[in-house]
């Protein structure tokens, strides 16, 4: 396939975390669990920790007002990368607090016994739990729609399941174990046509593809900086600026009031409403840098990129009579497989030594290991820096386990 010039350069050098502590190459796997970073957003962080550094919204001096436009401009950018625009955005801890925020506030405001709320057998728990707790909360009832043979999430069952008791659909957009893509725009007209919103989880969509909030149609969509190569501590919610207009505040503190008194306290327009207390700083700058560097990069061609890799690995594993591969064929950079008789742990433990590193487990969603009927796989999971010697480093590995444990493919 023909990469544009931003791809012709092999972007792994722009990544100080993609090489062993004897200056070897990691041959790094797991950026499903969280991406390294590249120089630009370490870069980003260390400015905004060091000359740049001053607290938000509240100072009168200079630095704090240069600070405040820098975290602003974060938030527009951040949102612009999916199509939002700024006032609809809200910096988060995560992804898990952002569907925690929406379950909390919207959740509990709009929740009512009898009422229901739909999830996916392959959802992570952060998209499992925090509907539960506010499920037994207010009443409200879960539904979980069944995968398809290819281990998609079964859209004509979700069909035939949503009705009118229905509030809530809360899906991934991409499956961390799977890498199954959702049609989101399906989901949201069979949701809306219910009455339901539709929260998208795209932790795994939004570092692989381009996304456009408005065009996917949903209501709520959130995603954590990690994984798309900006740092930890912090994520987003992006909601329909209608439907944030009337969520109630989560959590109380500064920086969400409008007035506080003993006798009633109001709160401040959306985003600052849900967003109590000293924000994450440089965390919300680096988000955005990295933003910057994944639209340079331009999602387009790495999803191209990662298709092949995709393509190649499903393609040598199928061939092998002892490993099952999990999720369908055009997954979105992720590859989940088992090979029988060596636990995925195992398999983990000694690609380690060769310099590969993949995630083995449960990978946070143990209802969808019950519905495949095993208890872990070992996952292979690319990024924009992953390259065909990725692959073969692990194809190596798997034969050398092979030999260790005296099996054959
Ligand atoms: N949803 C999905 C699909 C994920 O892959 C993850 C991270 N593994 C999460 C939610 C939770 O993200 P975080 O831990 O960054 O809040």
């Amino acid at each position: 396939m023909n990469a544009p010039a931003t791809l012709d350069r092999d972007l792994s050098a722009d990544f100080p975390g993609l090489c062993t502590a004897e200056g070897k190459p990691w041959h790094y796997l797991d950026t499903a669990a969280t991406a390294q970073k590249p120089r630009a957003v370490i870069e980003a962080m260390t400015r905004a920790l060091g000359e740049d550094y001053a607290t938000v919204h509240r100072g009168v001096y200079a630095r704090s007002a240069e600070m405040t436009l820098r975290y602003e401009a974060a938030r527009r950018r951040v949102a612009q990368f999916i199509g939002g625009q700024e006032d609809e955005l809200i910096f988060t801890r995560g992804a898990t607090e952002a569907i925690n925020l929406v379950a909390n506030s919207w959740g509990r405001a709009n929740l009512k016994p009898g009422d229901r709320i739909l999830l996916s057998q392959l959802e992570h728990h952060s998209n499992i739990v925090p509907w539960q707790l506010v499920a037994r909360e207010t009443g409200a009832e879960i539904d979980v729609v069944p995968l398809t043979q290819d281990h998609r999430i079964d859209l004509d069952a979700a069909e035939e399941m949503l009705g009118e008791r229905h509030k809530m659909v809360a899906f991934g957009h991409v499956s961390n174990v799977l890498g199954s893509v959702l049609d989101a725009p399906r989901a949201a007209a069979m949701a809306h046509r219910v009455g339901a919103k539709l929260l998208l989880d795209g932790c795994q969509s939004a570092p692989h593809m381009p996304v456009d909030v408005e065009a996917l149609d949903c209501d709520f969509y959130v995603f954590s900086a990690h994984k798309l190569y900006g740092p930890t501590g912090i994520g987003a919610l992006w909601a329909r600026g209608d439907i944030l207009a009337d969520m109630p505040p989560w959590e109380g503190g500064g920086a969400m009031i409008d007035r506080v008194t003993f006798e009633g306290t109001t709160y401040a327009p959306p985003p600052q409403r849900f967003e109590a207390g000293t924000p994450a700083i440089a965390e919300a700058i680096a988000f955005a840098a990295a933003a910057d560097y994944v639209a340079e990069a331009d999602l387009d061609t790495v999803r191209v990129r990662e298709a092949d890799l995709v393509a190649r690995l499903r393609r040598e594993l199928t061939a092998m009579n002892d490993v099952t591969v999990f999720g369908p064929d055009d997954s979105a950079g992720i590859v989940s497989f088992a090979i029988d008789g060596i636990h995925p742990h195992d398999l983990g433990t000694i690609l380690d030594e060769a310099d590969v590193a993949i995630r083995a487990g449960h990978h946070c969603a143990q209802p969808l290991m019950d519905y495949l009927g095993i208890t872990a796989t070992a996952r292979a999971s690319f990024g924009l820096y992953s390259r065909e010697a990725d692959v073969d480093a692990l194809l190596e590995g798997i034969a050398r386990t092979r030999r260790i444990f005296g099996t054959s493919g």
